[in-house]
C-alpha cells in the first residue's frame, strides 16, 4: 500500500500534522519510535504543559529568538487562539496564567498528550511503534521511508522529530540526520534554554534558593551588558537556571566565560537605596550588621552576601562607616556571579539550529529540495522562549505541514 502521507515522529508537531493531514481525506500513519506517543510532551510545564501563550501575533513574534520571519505566516494561519479553541473542542478546558501562559484546566500535560492521541485515532491516523532510519527519494521527489529492513511506501512525508535536547523522551537529532541524508543543510546544533554553569561558592551555598523580581544582568569583555532582563532565577548545585537564566541563555552563545550581576532592588538606584539603608540601620542602631538584612532579602542569601561585603557580621550598625555601606549598596546592586558555559544539550529545554529554514517554503513547510517532503516543529532551525511559544511554533508548523499534503 501507498500512503498518501507518512509522519515520522509522535510528538506534539507530529500527532497535531497527522490530525490535519487525516481530516482531508488522506490515508495517514504516524511512526513513532519510542512505545508511546508524546513522551517530551509529558513533561511540559513541569508535567502541566504550558501548551501557549495567549498574546498578540507580533508580541508572539517577539518572543521567537531564531527566524522570527519565517514563522509569521503559520502563527498568523494558526494562532494561539486557535490552539485553545482546539483544544477545548477536544474537551481539554484551559486557563491562562501569569504572562499570558495557557495551561490545561486539569494542570495535567498528559491530557493534552491524550486528546491528540485520541483525536489522530479518531479521524483515522494509524500509529505504529517503528524507527525511521532513511527517507526514500526518488528523482527528487520522497516516494517513502525505510524503518531498518522495511520500506513503506508513501506520497508524502511530514519530518516531526524534533530537536536534540532531552534525548531520553527520543529527540536525539536523528531527524536531523535523516534530512542531512536528502541534501538539506543543518545549521549548528547548540543548547538554547539551558541552565548555566558557574563554579563560584555562593551557587552551592545557596542551592534551592530563588530569587524573584530581581535584575539580571550578563557582561563579557566590554562595558555594555551582553544581556539584562527581570525575573526570577534559582541557584543550583552547578550554577544557575530559572526562567530569566533560561533566556540569557539563548544570548550569550559564544560569550562564555562571562560575569553575571545579580541586582536584589532594580526598583531602587543606588541613592534611594542607601537612604533606605540609612533610614532603617537608624531604627536599630545597636543591632550588629547580620540582623539588619532580615526585610531586605530572603534569609538564606543574609550571611552568603556579608561575606562577601568582606565586613564582619558582628560590626554594630551604628559603627557602620560610609565605605562599608557603599559596598553594601553596590553589591545589593551587583553580586557578582562568574559564568563559564551551559549544562549539555541533554538537559536544554529547545534546541538551537536545526534544518535551515531557507530550504523551507513557509507557506506550506514543504522543502525546496525534496517534493513531497515536509517539516513540522522543533526539528527546524526555530526556537523561541519559555511561556507556551515552541509548543505553539510546533502547533502552527504542524496544521501548515499537514493541511499542505
Ligand atoms: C523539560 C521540558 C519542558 C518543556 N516545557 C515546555 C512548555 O511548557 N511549553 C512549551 O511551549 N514548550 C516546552 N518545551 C519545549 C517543547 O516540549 C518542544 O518544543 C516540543 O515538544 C517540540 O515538539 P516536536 O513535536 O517538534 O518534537 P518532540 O516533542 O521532541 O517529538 C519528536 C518525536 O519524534 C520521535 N522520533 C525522533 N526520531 C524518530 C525516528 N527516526 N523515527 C520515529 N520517531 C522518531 C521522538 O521519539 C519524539 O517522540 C519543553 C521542553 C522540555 C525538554
Amino acid at each position: 500500500m501507498t500512503y498518501d502521507c507518512i509522519v515520522i515522529g509522535g510528538g506534539p508537531a507530529g500527532l497535531f500534522a497527522a490530525y490535519n493531514a487525516a481530516i482531508n481525506r488522506n490515508s495517514v500513519l504516524l511512526l513513532e519510535k519510542n512505545d508511546r506517543c508524546g513522551k517530551k510532551l509529558d513533561i511540559t510545564g513541569k508535567g502541566r504543559c504550558n501548551l501557549t501563550n495567549a498574546c498578540t501575533r507580533e508580541e508572539f513574534l517577539n518572543n521567537v529568538i531564531a527566524n522570527p520571519r519565517f514563522l509569521m505566516s503559520a502563527i498568523s494561519r494558526f494562532s494561539s487562539e486557535d490552539t485553545v479553541a482546539f483544544f477545548e473542542s477536544l474537551g481539554v478546558a484551559t486557563k491562562v496564567e501569569r504572562g499570558n501562559r495557557v495551561f490545561p484546566q486539569s494542570d495535567c500535560a498528559h491530557d493534552v498528550t491524550s486528546a491528540l492521541v485520541d483525536a489522530c485515532k479518531t479521524v483515522g491516523v494509524e500509529i505504529k511503534q517503528k524507527k525511521v532510519t532513511s527517507l526514500c527519494v526518488s528523482g527528487n521527489a520522497i516516494v517513502g521511508v525505510r524503518c531498518f529492513n522495511e520500506t513503506i511506501a508513501a506520497k508524502n512525508v511530514i519530518l516531526a522529530c524534533g530537536g536534540a535536547s532531552y534525548p531520553k523522551t527520543g529527540s536525539d537529532g536523528g531527524g536531523h540526520r535523516l534530512a542531512r541524508a536528502v541534501g538539506h543543510t543543518i545549521t549548528e546544533i547548540r543548547p538554547s534554554l539551558v541552565p548555566l554553569v558557574s563554579p563560584d561558592r555562593l551557587c552551592r551555598d545557596l542551592m534551592g534558593l530563588s530569587l524573584r523580581n530581581v535584575g539580571i544582568s550578563f557582561y563579557g569583555k566590554g562595558k555594555k551588558p551582553i544581556y539584562e532582563e527581570l525575573g526570577e532565577m534559582m541557584f543550583t548545585h552547578f550554577g544557575v537556571t530559572g526562567p530569566v537564566i533560561l533566556s540569557a541563555s539563548a544570548h550569550l552563545q559564544g560569550s562564555y566565560p562571562c560575569e553575571m550581576l545579580i541586582d536584589l532592588k532594580p526598583a531602587l538606584d543606588e541613592k534611594t537605596l542607601d537612604k533606605r539603608l540609612l533610614r532603617d540601620f537608624a531604627e536599630i542602631p545597636n543591632k550588629a550588621l547580620k540582623n539588619a538584612f532580615n526585610a531586605l532579602m530572603p534569609s538564606k542569601l543574609i550571611d552568603p552576601f556579608i561575606r562577601l561585603t568582606g565586613i564582619s557580621p558582628e560590626t554594630k550598625l551604628n559603627s557602620l562607616t560610609k565605605e562599608q555601606r557603599a559596598r553594601i549598596v553596590s553589591l545589593m546592586k551587583a553580586i557578582p556571579v562568574q559564568i563559564t558555559g551551559t549544562r549539555p544539550i541533554d538537559e536544554a529545554i529547545v534546541t538551537g539550529g536545526g534544518v535551515d529554514c531557507r530550504e523551507i517554503d513557509p507557506k506550506t513547510m514543504q522543502s525546496k529540495l525534496v517534493s513531497g517532503l515536509f517539516f513540522a516543529g522543533e526539528v527546524m532551525d526555530v526556537d523561541a522562549y519559555t511561556g507556551g511559544f515552541n509548543l505553539q511554533i510546533a502547533f502552527s508548523t504542524a496544521f501548515v505541514a499537514g493541511s499542505s499534503v
